[in-house]
C-alpha cells in the first residue's frame, strides 16, 4: 500500500493546531509525580511501517509509560507461553470496570480477565520466566527498549512516587495470590509491575512501539524482529477489548483502531500494516485517558481514513 506522506504530515499538524490546547481533564493525582507534570504539554507522532516519522509539538518530552507498559509485558509473555496459555491464565475480555477494580476480580471468580487491567498486568508480570525479580525486570525493560528502538530507562523519581503509594495495587496482588492466579511472589509481581509503569518514554518512542506492532513485530527503525508475527494480532485484540479502560468500546466504535492509553498522558493507536499514531498530553478524562491525546489521535486517524471497521469501496466515510 502506498502511503500519502503529505497527507500524514498535514493531518499531524492539523491535529496539533486544533487540539493541543483543548480544555478539560486533569492530571492523574493519585500518583504524586504525575500531578506535577506540566499540563500544557501536547504532542502527536505518526511512524509508518517503513520508518518514516511525522511529529508536531512536545513529542520528545519524556513521560511515564504507565499502563502502556502492559502491552509490552503481554508481548513478552506471549513470546514465552503462546496465545492459548495467556488466554487461559489471564483472559481476553473487558472487565467493564475501572482498570484497578477489585470488584472486577470478585465478579469474575478472581480471574483477571485482561492483561491490560492492573490485576491481569501483575499476573502477566508474574508469568515471565525468570530467576528472580531483577531478571524479570531486566527482561521487561529489554522488551520496552526493543519495541521503542532505543534504551528505555527507569525514572527513580516516578518509581519512588509509585512504590510509596501503590497500596491499592498491593491489595490486588494479594487477592490474586489468595485465588492462585499470580505465579510469583505477589509483592514481587507488584514491585516489578510498578517499575515497568515508571519508565520514561516520549511520544515518538510510543509511535515506534506501535509501528513495530503495525509492522507485524519488526521495529521499523532498527529493522529488528522483536515479536513473532503470530503474536501481534493477539496483542491488538487485547488492546481493542481493554486498551482505553472502560471506554474501549467507545474508542472502537468511533475510531476503529486498537489503542492503549496510560495515566501518564500517553495514548497509542495501531493501524495494522500501515502505521501507528501516538499522542501525549497529561490531562485525563475521568476514565484515565488523555483528553487531548484522544482528540489528536482520532483526528489523524479520521483524516487518513484509518479505521479497521470501514469497508473499503463501500462509499462510507471512515
Ligand atoms: N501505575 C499505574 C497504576 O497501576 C498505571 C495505571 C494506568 O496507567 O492505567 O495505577
Amino acid at each position: 500500500m502506498t502511503i500519502d506522506t503529505h497527507a500524514i504530515a498535514a493531518a499531524v499538524k492539523a491535529a496539533h493546531v486544533q487540539y493541543a490546547a483543548a480544555p478539560g481533564g486533569a492530571n492523574a493525582s493519585y500518583i504524586p509525580y504525575l500531578a506535577s507534570v506540566p499540563a500544557t504539554l501536547a504532542g502527536v507522532t505518526v511512524v509508518t511501517i517503513d520508518g518514516q516519522v511525522f511529529e508536531t509539538g512536545d513529542t520528545r518530552y519524556e513521560f511515564a509509560i504507565e499502563s502502556i507498559s502492559k502491552i509490552v509485558t503481554l508481548a513478552l509473555a506471549l513470546e514465552q507461553y503462546g496465545a492459548d496459555e495467556i488466554q487461559k491464565k489471564i483472559g481476553a475480555d473487558p472487565t467493564g470496570l475501572p482498570f484497578n477494580s477489585v470488584t472486577a476480580l470478585e465478579l469474575h471468580g478472581d480471574r483477571p480477565m485482561s492483561p491490560l487491567v492492573n490485576a491481569g498486568a501483575m499476573a502477566t508480570v508474574s508469568l515471565i520466566k525468570a530467576t528472580d525479580a531483577e531478571d524479570r525486570w531486566a527482561q521487561i525493560l529489554a522488551m520496552q527498549s526493543k519495541l521503542a528502538g532505543r534504551q528505555i530507562t527507569l525514572s527513580d523519581e516516578v518509581n519512588q512516587s509509585e512504590q510509596t503509594t501503590n497500596f491499592h495495587n498491593r491489595s490486588i496482588a494479594w487477592l490474586l495470590y489468595s485465588a492462585n492466579t499470580v505465579y510469583s511472589d505477589p509483592m514481587e509481581a507488584c514491585d516489578v509491575y510498578t517499575r515497568q509503569c515508571s519508565t520514561l518514554i516520549t511520544c515518538a518512542d510510543l509511535a515506534v512501539m506501535g509501528a513495530t506492532l503495525a509492522a507485524g513485530g519488526v521495529n521499523p527503525l532498527t529493522k529488528e524482529r522483536v515479536l513473532t508475527a503470530d503474536n501481534v494480532p493477539h496483542i491488538l485484540a487485547e488492546m481493542t477489548m481493554e486498551g482505553l479502560y472502560d471506554t474501549s468500546g467507545d474508542w472502537a466504535y468511533t475510531v476503529g483502531l486498537p489503542g492503549k492509553s496510560g495515566v501518564g498522558g500517553g495514548i497509542l493507536a495501531v493501524v495494522p500494516g500501515v502505521a501507528a499514531v501516538a499522542g501525549f498530553s497529561p490531562p485525563l478524562d475521568p476514565t484515565g485517558n488523555s483528553v487531548r491525546g484522544q482528540l489528536m489521535v482520532a483526528h489523524v486517524a479520521k483524516a487518513m481514513g484509518w479505521d479497521l471497521y470501514h469497508v473499503p469501496g463501500s462509499g462510507g466515510a471512515p
